[in-house]
């Protein structure tokens, strides 16, 4: 299909957020949406690569919220979106082997619980009698919430992506957009490797490489790639199916299962931001060391995959939503390692933006670029 001249919104980015927002835009009605991505295959940034966690276990308000919108949206995916995406509602299990985590879960589980989210809190006793497997003598608490889980993040990306095409809008892999143009306070076209679209109307979805893209507009986000990196194992018959995901949280060490094994992870805090992807050989021994002291019977296992891929982080660990001081450049990025599971609603909120002027399923206006400068900062805990 050849490149169209014009477009009433461009939408740069074919993962998560982009292919939701293309599907919440053409579900309302919008006609000539263009989405770009530069890959040769949709959801291969960020969302391929991640964990495909989704929880509703987070320590701010608004965060709690986007799970409360975000997670039914994945429960009804397939009625509503025609996809089947695979939502394995096996709990996530926080430890906290610090007083400190251990006081600050006791907080985040009455915030959650008076927004209607059932976590429960656990003794050091129970997450022992819950892990049978691993070792956790340290653990001090821990939390529960069984319908946290895991779902497919190529499933959802190309359930919306199918869904938005076949409402019209024009969807592109292997195009590259390598230029705004500007004219006065406005955008005036989009620049890319195969012919220029002219538009008033942009939306920057396009995840750890975000800033790149608000630089071509004279924008500047506050959003820095951080490499992460995992590896799954061969089949290891102890792990139970009901297996939860569990996370060692004063280490960011996390286990899940991942077909008949487990799929293990750890961030480095001492990565430096970058674009790279290839993976650090040295900290995946790292990885596994700290992995085979929480669950000696990885040692038997074999490495089955690995790889790398870049969080979108911001200073608050919150995303950005919405205008920029350049008209009809909007922002949709920042997610800061859980945006997978929020890619949903946020599409959502973005289409109410763009064809609205304003958010009304859940009111995220505070997640403004400005708030950085303003210094309205909100801090997230549950970064893993
Ligand atoms: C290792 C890892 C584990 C994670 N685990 C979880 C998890 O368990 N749960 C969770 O909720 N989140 C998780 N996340 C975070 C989550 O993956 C991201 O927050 C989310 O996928 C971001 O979606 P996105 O659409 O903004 O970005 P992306 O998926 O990266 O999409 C942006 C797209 O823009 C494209 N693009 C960039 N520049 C251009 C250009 N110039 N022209 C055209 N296209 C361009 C890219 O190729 C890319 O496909 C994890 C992330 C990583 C890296």
């Amino acid at each position: 299909m050849e490149l169209p001249a014009t477009a009433d919104i461009v939408i740069i980015g074919g993962g998560v957020m982009g292919a939701s927002a293309a599907y919440h835009l053409a579900l309302r009605g919008m006609k000539n949406i263009i989405l770009l991505e530069k890959e040769d295959f949709f959801g291969t940034g960020a969302t391929g690569r991640c964990a495909g966690g989704v929880r509703y276990q987070f320590s701010t308000d608004i965060n709690i919220k986007l799970s409360l919108e975000s997670l039914p949206m994945i429960e009804r995916f397939k009625d509503e979106v025609g996809q089947d995406v695979n939502y394995r509602q096996c709990g996530y299990l926080l430890v906290a082997t610090s007083e400190k985590d251990a006081s600050a879960f006791k907080r985040n589980i009455e915030l959650q619980n008076s927004l209607g989210v059932q976590t429960k809190l656990l003794s050091g006793d129970d997450v022992r009698a819950c892990l049978p497997l691993m070792h956790f003598a340290d653990a001090i608490a821990g939390t529960f919430h069984q319908k946290d889980g895991l779902v497919d993040p190529n499933s959802v990306v190309m359930g919306y992506i199918n869904a938005a095409t076949r409402m019209g809008a024009k969807t592109f892999n292997g195009v590259e957009v390598t230029g705004i143009r500007v004219s006065g306070d406005g955008i005036e076209a989009v620049e890319t490797t195969q012919g220029l679209i002219k538009t008033r109307t942009v939306l920057n979805a396009a995840g750890p490489w975000s800033s790149l893209i608000g630089q071509m507009a004279g924008v500047h986000l506050p959003v820095v790639p951080i490499r992460r990196q995992m590896f799954t194992t061969t089949p290891l018959k102890e792990i139970p199916s009901d297996f939860p995901f569990v996370i060692d949280f004063a280490h960011s060490l996390y286990f899940h299962r991942e077909g008949q094994g487990l799929l293990i992870g750890m961030s480095n805090q001492n990565e430096e931001p970058g674009y790279d992807q290839s993976i650090d050989e040295e900290f995946e021994l790292v990885n596994l060391e700290a992995a085979i002291a929480r669950m000696p019977l990885v040692e038997k296992a074999g490495r089955v995959s690995h790889w790398a891929g870049l969080y979108e982080v911001t200073p608050d660990a919150h995303p950005i939503y919405g205008a920029t001081r350049l008209d009809g450049f909007c922002v949709c990025t920042g997610f800061s390692g859980h945006g997978f599971m929020h890619g949903p609603v946020s599409g959502k909120l973005m289409s109410e933006f763009i064809l609205d002027g304003r958010f009304t399923t859940i009111d995220v206006s505070m997640l403004d670029l400005a708030r950085f400068e303003e210094g309205r900062l909100i801090k997230e805990y549950n970064v893993v």
